[in-house]
């Protein structure tokens, strides 16, 4: 299998040499130049296997240059069900993403089981030990840099601790995250681990990150490297929970599912996408957004309007809030039949901030093919499903979730199981949970008190050349 990229001027590369960057050469994204298809036989023989022997077999189709035996083992210690062992609602964590029923045809999928309650967990472990295998191969290593406001730098903390090779330094804006967000990073006191908090919004952190990136000497010189949401590896690991979420709600492979999928970055989604061009049996995605609609309104009206950071509301469900969908061109490309000229032009819009419009082109027409729908949530419509879905169903959903249940309660079809992504637990959104049921929500009982963990982190100024300089020194 090799990956072409998105705006056709990079040449096609095998798996191992994509996993360690993030953009292709000429900024597009990569993808498989084609999917591969699962056949009938296969789905039948795949609902019989455990979480890791099934993601064994698709990855297998998509990473072809790691041995079979060295793939396997790696993926089998990646989900086991030790590392996903925080369900909840009576799952079954030997399953890894057990289905929660709310009532007939309507589940939640849980996917934050894992060291850091959020769906990062799922593609993060795998990548930490495609990285250490890698690496170790090819007698190199790298030092991870990135800026979070939650879920992914504790992810990413939690899937490279302790790996060889492997440095994390990691930037969030001081004071802005909520204890339980700082906790569960900054109590890390494994050696390859730097949090660095920086005086400042996220957006400060993230500009260091961009402004280091840029300097393509340093990053050479110092093996800078990134682990953001565009990472293939990250949305071919996220394939696999389709298949197994379907599998679990379905009795016979002659049903079909329909999934909702509460997204930002479109990197969840995505690999919904990728799970039903294999031929997956998935009626609809269903894509919900928070306030920051730009997919909402990508999908009702063709319309592709980045927004500006000042036009990004700071909501209830922050994992959400993106000013643009850093994975949405590979789902374009799709769309526009594979044409990286015209990727080429459209995003030599959205490079400049600009919309792009694709409702009186040809292309849109072909929607249909692809069963993407959508809906928005807002705050309120989040706090009136916690409460519903408490009192109904019995069980607290996180914000995020609460936000996917809404919008596929607007989707239902007769006759197709409606599966909602369950992105996080309701542990890390205290406050929302608080306003929504007047009650703390349920935490693992491992995690009781880390807020009095010691804590392992420094307080620096917005200051690039500061923090080159105390990346080099922890080298
Ligand atoms: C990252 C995240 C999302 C959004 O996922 P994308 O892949 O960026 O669309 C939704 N919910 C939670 C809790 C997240 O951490």
């Amino acid at each position: 299998m090799r990956y072409i990229s998105t705006r056709g001027q990079s040449a096609p590369q095998a798996f191992c040499d994509i996993l360690l960057g993030g953009l292709a050469p000429d900024g597009g994204l990569y993808l498989p130049e084609s999917y591969p298809q699962v056949t009938r036989a296969e789905l039948d023989a795949w609902r019989q296997l455990s979480y890791a022997d099934l993601a064994y077999e698709i990855l297998a189709k998509f990473i072809t240059d790691i041995p079979a035996a060295d793939l396997k083992a790696l993926v089998a210690r990646t989900y086991t069900a030790d590392v996903y062992r925080f369900t909840r609602n009576g799952g079954n964590a030997a399953e890894i993403t057990p289905l929660t029923r709310l009532e007939d045809g309507l589940y939640t999928q849980e996917l934050s089981n894992g060291p850091t309650l959020a769906f990062k967990d799922m593609a993060m472990q795998l990548l930490g030990n495609l990285f250490e295998y890698v690496l170790e191969q090819r007698g190199e290593s790298i030092n991870i840099l990135g800026a979070t406001s939650g879920d992914t730098g504790s992810a990413a903390e939690y899937a490279m601790r302790g790996k060889h090779n492997v440095k994390v330094f990691m930037l969030s804006p001081d004071g802005k995250m909520s204890a339980f967000q700082r906790a569960q990073m900054y109590s890390l006191q494994d050696p390859n681990i730097f949090n660095i908090a920086v005086r400042g919004m996220f957006d400060d952190a993230q500009d260091i990150v961009k402004a280091v990136s840029n300097d393509a000497a340093f990053k050479k010189q110092y093996k800078i490297g990134a682990v953001n949401s565009i990472n293939w590896a990250r949305v071919a690991a996220q394939i696999v929970y389709y298949f197994q979420g379907y599998f679990l709600a379905t009795r016979s492979n002659d049903e079909q599912v329909a999934f909702t999928v509460p997204s930002g970055n479109f990197g969840n989604i995505c690999a919904g996408h990728i799970a039903r061009m294999m031929g997956l049996p998935i009626a609809k995605l269903v894509l919900a957004t928070n306030e920051n609609d730009v997919l909402d309104e990508f999908f009702k009206r063709g319309v592709y309007r980045p927004r500006t950071s000042k036009e990004t509301s700071v909501t209830s469900s922050p994992s959400m809030d993106i000013s643009k969908a850093s994975n949405f061109e590979r789902f374009v490309f799709d769309l526009v039949g594979r044409d990286p000229v015209v990727i080429r032009e459209l995003w030599s819009k959205v490079d400049q901030g600009q919309a792009f419009d694709l409702s009186t082109t040809v292309y849109w027409k072909d929607k249909p093919k692809f069963a993407f729908v959508s809906g928005r949530s807002t705050h309120a419509d989040r706090l009136a499903t916690i409460r519903m879905a408490h009192e109904k169903y019995g069980v607290m959903l996180d914000t995020h979730t609460a936000d996917g249940l809404k919008v596929a309660l607007e989707n239902r079809q007769p006759g197709v199981t409606m599966i909602v992504l369950e992105t996080a637990q309701p542990a890390k959104f205290e406050e929302t949970i608080r306003e929504a049921l007047a009650t703390r929500p349920v935490r693992p009982a491992e995690l009781e008190g880390i807020e009095a963990l010691a804590q392992r982190v420094v307080v620096m100024d917005p200051d690039v050349a500061a923090i080159k300089q105390f990346v080099v020194d922890h080298l």
